[in-house]
């Protein structure tokens, strides 16, 4: 439901205060959950994700068994009390294109093929959205599966960039993106400047798609030195006796 439209910059500043090419503060916890095999919790501004991995271990059905390489599930999920309004509990078509868009984003960089006929779980929890939760998602479900102890060729790093009364700006937040033109998540292996992921919803025009990849590889490669500094952290600590 769009509300009136309100003014998105005021004095060359975001409503926020951000620069253009600012990321919103982000926060990586690893390992924050004992039971899964690799965790992280992953703030970006007000959205707050939890992503949990399992395995590789054997894939349940078993006619889903990939003799090959192990198959990659990936769950995103939003709780009811993630936004304004309840969220109506339980899987959408939302949720659905989200997960797909982004277990593509991670296949690439998992070694999938030391693994067949397993399965390579990933859930990832939204208890808190405020806009580029799926991108929030990416981040923490890479830097957990790297928790797992799942063989990986890299991070993948994510972040969205937009278009708000007319300027291309970086990490929309949710009135940026409710408000704006255009809103553009991309993921991407930050070493190769590999894009994994990039979709669009709104228009931007040629030069301003260009613009905006640049400003959001930029801000992955911000990303991956925060999910590779927190990896480092959990694992310089004495014997990760977890
Ligand atoms: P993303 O969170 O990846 O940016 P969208 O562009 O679909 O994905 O959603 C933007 C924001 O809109 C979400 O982060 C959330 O704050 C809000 N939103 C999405 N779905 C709902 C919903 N069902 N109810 C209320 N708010 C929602």
């Amino acid at each position: 439901m769009k509300e009136e439209k309100i003014e998105l910059i005021k004095d060359g500043k975001r409503l926020s205060g951000r620069g253009f090419e600012e990321l919103r503060p982000i926060k990586i916890d690893v390992g924050v959950l004992k039971r899964a095999d690799g965790s992280c919790y992953f703030e970006l501004g007000n959205n707050k994700a939890l992503a949990a991995v399992y395995g590789p271990r054997e894939m349940h059905p078993r006619h889903f068994q990939n003799a090959k390489m192990a198959v990659v599930k990936y769950r995103y999920n939003m709780a009811p009390f993630s936004v304004d309004d309840r969220k109506r509990p339980g899987p959408d078509r939302r949720s659905q294109e989200i997960s797909m868009v982004s277990r593509k984003a991670l296949d690439p960089v998992i070694l999938r093929e030391l693994y067949p006929k397993t399965a390579i779980e990933v859930y990832v929890e939204v208890l808190q959205s405020d806009a580029g939760t799926r991108t929030a998602g990416i981040n923490a479900a890479s830097v957990a599966l790297a928790d797992a102890g799942i063989p990986m060729k890299d991070l993948v790093s994510s972040v969205a960039i937009g278009k708000i009364d007319g300027e291309v700006v970086l990490d929309l937040d949710a009135k940026e993106d409710n408000f704006g033109e255009a809103d553009m998540p991309v993921a991407m292996i930050a070493r190769t400047n590999t894009i994994t992921l990039l979709q669009m919803d709104g228009r931007l025009k040629k030069e301003e798609f260009e613009r905006g990849l640049k400003i959001a590889m930029t801000g992955c490669r911000k990303i991956y030195e925060l999910q590779r500094a927190a990896l480092v952290e959990k694992y310089s600590k004495s014997g990760n006796e977890e």
